[in-house]
């Protein structure tokens, strides 16, 4: 079995999740007393969210690297970051790192063209919807068309993940709120919704919603799983 890198702690709210996530995973593929061979780096998530927020690349840049590093250091085979945002500094990472990273867009895109679903709704902070670095991969590598929630509602996303679900803070009148969020991209044409942040899955789960719903922490941990066994 190959040993899974998990650069986490952003937050660590859904960092645990992965955690159980792979155990399961790698129980339910070998049975028994299996588990998975995980080796972990994960971070104080406020000085990372404040640099998010000051737009500091650099400062984040050199942090990923070094998380990354101490992961391969401990004899990781791959790497996932368990957190979609900071998918944006694999570019920057790469080039410092020995193993592959198992990037998140493309685990979620495989799922998406093998349910040949065509237009997906991205839900996530700020950053993963307003950037390229998420879309554009989903779109230019994978072909696949993505929409986002308009000004007012992608604000509202963004502050209830840094405002309530990194810190573990689950409410009902959010999670109304993120249902017809997720109404409104289904009425603009979405066929499934990617819930491209990884503490969204704390809030709203396939039982609340008509339209699919993509959990990329769960499709991440199984696709890692998928690698590790194989
Ligand atoms: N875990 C979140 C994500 O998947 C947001 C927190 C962060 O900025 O890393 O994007």
């Amino acid at each position: 079995m190959k040993t899974i890198g998990l650069l986490g702690g952003m937050s660590w709210e859904s960092t645990a999740l992965y955690y159980r996530s792979l155990n399961e995973g790698v129980k339910e593929s070998l049975g028994g007393l299996h588990s998975a061979q995980i080796a972990m780096y994960s971070v104080d998530f406020a000085p990372i969210e404040d640099m998010q927020h000051k737009a500091d690349f650099d400062g984040l840049g050199q942090m990923m690297v070094d998380g990354a590093r101490r992961v391969e250091a401990a004899g990781a085979d791959f790497l996932l970051i368990c957190t979609n945002t900071m998918h944006e500094y694999v570019p920057v990472m790469e080039p410092h790192l020995n193993i592959p990273i198992l990037h998140i867009a493309d685990a979620t895109a495989e799922v998406i063209k093998e349910r040949g679903i065509k237009k997906v709704g991205l839900l996530g902070t700020g950053f993963t919807m307003e950037r390229e670095f998420y879309k554009g991969r989903l779109t230019d590598t994978h072909g696949i068309d993505v929409i986002i929630p308009d000004e007012a509602e992608r604000k509202a996303v963004h502050d209830i993940i840094y405002q309530e679900l990194c810190l573990g803070d689950i409410r009902d009148t959010s999670k109304a709120i993120y249902l017809n969020i997720i109404d409104n991209l289904a009425a603009r044409g979405a066929e499934a919704v990617i819930l491209g942040c990884t503490e969204i899955t704390l809030l709203v789960g396939p039982a609340d919603t008509e339209v699919p719903l993509l959990d990329t922490t769960a499709i991440h941990a199984q696709k890692a799983v998928e690698r590790a066994v194989s």
